[in-house]
């Protein structure tokens, strides 16, 4: 016979929270976001809850962020890959396949495989080339725009004195 679960306050709460959760938190994450309603419960209590939840399949950790365990509720085979700029983690449900896996290791069979996917995110890619502190100038001679923290004194490419001015895109 199994024995009877004991589903605590607690327990039941980051269940809860962790059901449909596509954010593959740590348990750092679950205890800023639930500890206002449990005030006594500790980053340590999380952990036990989760080590809890994966004993029972409901909930797999996932390796791939080097900076903290995290957890994902969706124990279907999939693949992740990580943001290396907003470290969010985004679901694979592909197969991906590794055809010479065995070239590498001949001898041996190759029973499973994780893949560490490091990505930028389509967000990130947009915000790449936004450098903090940076601004636009454009040259009012020729027109030409130069991106730097300080005004220029002179154009770069027509080399008049004077002529840049900021650059401002809503104007435009
Ligand atoms: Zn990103
Ligand atoms: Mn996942």
């Amino acid at each position: 016979m199994k024995p009877k679960i004991k589903w605590t306050p607690q327990r039941l709460a980051i269940l809860k929270y962790l059901d449909g959760n596509k954010e593959h938190p740590s348990a750092e994450d679950i205890y800023a976001a639930l500890s206002k309603d449990f005030p006594t419960m500790s980053v340590a209590t999380v952990y036990n809850v989760l080590e809890f939840l994966k004993r029972t399949n409901r909930v797999k950790e996932i390796n791939i962020d080097q900076e903290k365990r995290r957890f994902d509720p969706d124990t279907s085979e999939h693949h992740h890959a990580i943001c290396v700029k907003c470290k969010k983690v985004f679901d694979i449900f592909k197969d991906i396949n590794i055809p010479d896996l065995d070239k590498y290791l001949s001898g041996f069979d190759v029973i499973d495989a994780h893949l560490q996917i490091h990505v930028l995110c389509p967000e990130c890619k947009e915000k790449k080339d936004l450098h903090i502190g940076q601004r636009e100038y454009q040259c009012s001679i020729c027109g030409s725009i130069r991106t730097a923290k300080h005004k220029p004194q002179k154009c770069p490419s027509c080399g008049s004195r004077g002529s840049l001015k900021e650059f401002n895109h809503q104007k435009h």
